[in-house]
């Protein structure tokens, strides 16, 4: 069955002509720059999500459109919340996002030694001092939007002594937080990122790469840039909240004798409705277990969705299609479905599977006889061939495809009605079993065998066509439908237990599906006709599969769109 729902989108008029891809064009046309480089700096403080997705496919992507090269660049100034575990998922997801960074892996903790000497420098040029103010005291005289912050008492103490003082702190001589090397900038700016902001801090910590070689670390700021400008950035694009902090960018680039001048720009983060992808509450869901990992299909992380069935191809459409603006705005989730649900119609292999069974015995079949049928593995590509399935006196349909006393607008199974079983036969119920309960157990029901393949050599209509599984083939497994993990917007602060959706997972046991599902090449999307996409999940064991929904068939985009 195609997604009738498909519909073709054509791109908005900005993509591929947006006003990064048009500074990019106008700096090689003037040649301020002979060749693109861009970086993608993640923090290894966590997986990645949907939302770093745009940054890396706008990194790379216009290095890759420009002949240029992106790094990736591992931000790692700030060792108490960076794991080994993160930056080994990070490559690992970038690579399946489909992009690479060949020789171009760099962390900024490669430039602690430089990003020292230039402390010095900055010292020794009168432009940095190391405060022994508290944090709080610091905080203290920073002042507020409307007043300017106050000079600190050590804000002029002599070159000399604030050098001893840096290299003392290197050096290990004292506690967390008792010094800091600041910036000497302007306490009086109207912009506090200008208020001597302070570069490095004392953190007795060990480094995932440097171990306990350092226990001082730079500050994001201090080390950003700089590394960017080591590492031969000529582009570097962050996001809108980095606009107030590019006068500090730039200021480091002039009073440093740094071997290039990067220019930063500023655009938009992804951001869609109901879908949290704050990393702060990303890491509490997974710390206190209320998903079952940071791939648990049910998380916003590349290495969720991936588990879920979402092809990377999608993740990067859908990206295309969020153009790349400077100005924030909030996407909706139909937008990225109707890129997944687009993709899968075209790619992914139908197969039929029963989630909730209802058992049929086909009374007038032989008992005993079996017979195989043809049929197609995708309704509008042949070269994805055929295959086999079984048919038999014993089958299960979906348990919502029988009503015993049907409303009007009901066209399936309903005593005396007939039906399609797609690929196969006609069927008549004739008869109800029941359970003590009063439950539907089991229908009798009889074939037309003049009705193989599907169709009446009378050309009789039936109205609904359905989906079935063979008993003798049916192999039992779990299927988990996969539901918004949040009923509202959570506080970050506060019990993220609280905000989740009790629903976000349901769990199927004991649906019957056809053995393909089952055979060696199975690590690709399939669509469980007229239920979805589906994708095998991680915990299957052999002969008992369990699949992802990945999404359900309907596309509701073009409402949405529409309004
Ligand atoms: P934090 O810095 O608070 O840990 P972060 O999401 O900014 O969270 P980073 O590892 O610093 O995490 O992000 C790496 C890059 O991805 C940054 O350049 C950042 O601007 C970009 N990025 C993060 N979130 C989004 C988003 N929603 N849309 C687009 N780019 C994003
Ligand atoms: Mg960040």
């Amino acid at each position: 069955m195609a997604d009738e729902t498909a519909i073709v989108e054509t791109a908005p008029p900005e993509v591929g002509r947006d006003f990064i891809r048009e500074i990019i064009q106008a700096d090689l046309d003037s040649k301020r720059v002979s060749k693109v480089v861009t970086r993608f700096p993640p923090e290894p403080n966590g997986y990645l999500h949907i939302g770093h997705a745009k940054s890396i496919c706008l990194n790379f992507g216009v290095a890759e459109e420009f002949g240029g090269r992106c790094h990736l660049r591992f931000d790692d100034t700030n060792p108490t919340k960076e794991e080994q575990e993160y930056i080994d998922a990070i490559k690992r997801d970038v690579h399946w996002l489909g992009f690479d960074w060949g020789e171009h892996l760099h962390h900024a903790s490669d430039n602690f030694e430089q990003l020292f000497a230039w402390a010095e420098h900055l010292i020794r040029t009168g432009f940095a001092y190391v405060d022994d103010q508290s944090q709080e005291q610091m905080r203290a005289s920073r002042g507020t939007l409307t007043e300017p912050g106050k000079n600190s008492q050590f804000r002029e103490r002599p070159v000399e002594e604030s050098l001893d003082l840096l290299r003392r702190m290197r050096a290990g001589e004292f506690p967390n937080g008792a010094r800091v090397l600041r910036a000497k900038i302007d306490m009086a700016s109207g912009n506090i990122n200008l208020r001597d902001p302070v570069l490095y801090r004392i953190l007795h910590a060990s480094h995932p790469r440097t171990g306990m070689k350092w226990c001082i670390y730079p500050s994001y700021d201090y080390a950003h840039g700089q590394s960017d400008a080591i590492e031969g950035i000529t582009h570097s694009i962050c996001t809108l909240e980095f606009e107030d902090h590019r006068p500090l960018y730039d200021w480091f680039l002039e009073h440093l004798p740094v071997p290039a001048r990067p220019r930063q720009y500023e655009f938009a983060k992804l951001m869609i409705k109901n879908t949290v992808l704050s990393k702060r509450v990303l890491v509490g869901l997974v710390r206190e277990g209320h998903v079952k990992g940071w791939d648990d299909p049910r998380m916003p992380t590349l290495a969720g969705l991936r588990r879920r069935g979402v092809p990377a191809a999608a993740i990067r459409d859908f990206v295309r299609r969020t153009g790349v603006a400077k100005a924030n705005s909030v996407v909706e989730v139909p937008m990225f479905e109707h890129s997944i649900r687009e993709l899968l119609n075209k790619t992914a292999l139908r197969r039929m599977a029963v989630l909730r069974p209802l058992k049929v015995v086909i009374e007038n079949y032989p008992e005993g006889k079996g017979e195989e049928l043809e049929v197609v593995n995708h309704p509008d590509d042949p070269a994805a061939g055929t295959r086999r399935i079984r048919f038999g006196r014993e089958i299960y349909i979906e348990y919502e495809d029988f009503m015993e006393n049907p409303p009007k607008k009901f066209f399936r199974l309903s005593p005396g009605t007939e039906v399609r079983l797609r690929y196969a036969y006609f069927i008549t119920c004739k008869e109800v079993v029941k359970n003590a309960a009063g439950e539907v157990v089991e229908l009798r029901c009889t074939y037309d065998p003049a009705t193989r393949g599907g169709n009446a050599p009378d050309a009789r209509k039936v109205k609904a066509t359905m989906h079935w599984v063979a008993a003798v083939d049916a192999v039992n497994a779990e299927v988990r439908i996969i539901n918004e993990l949040f009923e509202r917007a959570p506080d970050p602060d506060g019990d993220l237990g609280a905000a989740l959706n009790s629903n976000s997972l349901e769990v199927l046991q004991g649906c019957m599906v056809e053995p393909a599902l089952t055979s060696a090449n199975t690590d690709a999307p399939v669509q469980f006709e007229r239920q979805g996409y589906f994708y095998r999940d991680a915990d299957s064991a052999p002969g008992k599969p369990v699949f992802n929904r990945t999404i359900g068939l309907r596309d509701t985009w073009a409402k949405v769109r529409t309004g």
